[in-house]
């Protein structure tokens, strides 16, 4: 039977290339929810919608068509049709991701997506997010909430950021981290069966192994 595992933890904890990684070594799917909340606030963006006003995110919810490509070799973005992977990663929507994903219409939307597509990976399927071992995926086969030091999740993000600073870096971290943590549906939350890594003094190769063996045991 295919395989669901749930891949939890705030920002810089190393969440995308551990998963990413997994899935390629296993043959399964790869999912990155991140991304589509950061599609669907990018879509809000550009389409004049005030993301501070939850009544206005609600109403354009349902609106934007969000399409996620699940090969961990090359996993992709679109939004209508238009491919949004370099858009999305830009500070604009990092700030303001935190306002859209918190509109319950918003989870609604996205987390029907992300449980048709856990469903149609065929040898199964590494997901990526907040809140996929609470609440997308509850009944996953494997639950892992990976954790670091804020030092260390900031300078990794500021490494990807090539060079930008690393003080607020940690700040904007801080902050989403806060804003993802304290809204009402569905949180950033380690589910009680989530198996919790922290990484601060693992590398990449040995946090992929670790959870590699946690897969296969
Ligand atoms: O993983 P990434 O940092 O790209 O996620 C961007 C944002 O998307 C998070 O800060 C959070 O606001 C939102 N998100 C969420 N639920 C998920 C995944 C991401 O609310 N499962």
């Amino acid at each position: 039977t295919p395989v669901i595992v749930a891949i939890d933890g705030p920002a810089g904890t190393g969440k995308s290339s551990t998963s990413k990684a997994v899935a390629a070594q296993l043959g399964l799917s790869y999912l990155d929810t991140g991304a589509q909340y950061r599609a669907i606030t990018w879509w809000m963006v550009n389409n004049g919608i005030d993301v501070d006003d939850p009544s206005a995110v609600a109403a354009a919810a349902g609106k934007p068509e969000i399409v996620s490509g699940t090969d961990p070799e090359g996993p992709t973005i679109t939004v209508d049709g238009v491919d949004v992977a370099g858009p999305i990663r830009t500070q604009e929507v990092s700030s303001k991701v935190s306002a859209v994903s918190a509109v319950p219409e918003v989870r609604a939307r996205i987390t029907e997506l992300q449980r048709s597509i856990a469903a149609s990976a065929a040898q199964g399927i590494v997901v990526e997010g907040r809140d996929i071992g609470t609440t997308v995926l509850p009944d996953a086969d494997l639950k892992i909430f990976l954790t670091a030091s804020a030092e260390a999740r900031a300078a990794r993000r500021s490494g990807e950021l090539q060079g930008a600073d690393v003080q607020s870096t940690r700040e904007a971290l801080i902050k989403r981290d806060a804003a993802d943590s304290s809204r009402k549906t569905s949180p950033l939350a380690k589910a009680d069966d989530a198996v919790e890594v922290d990484t601060t003094e693992l590398t990449l190769a040995q946090v992929i192994e670790c959870v590699v063996t946690l897969v296969e045991e």
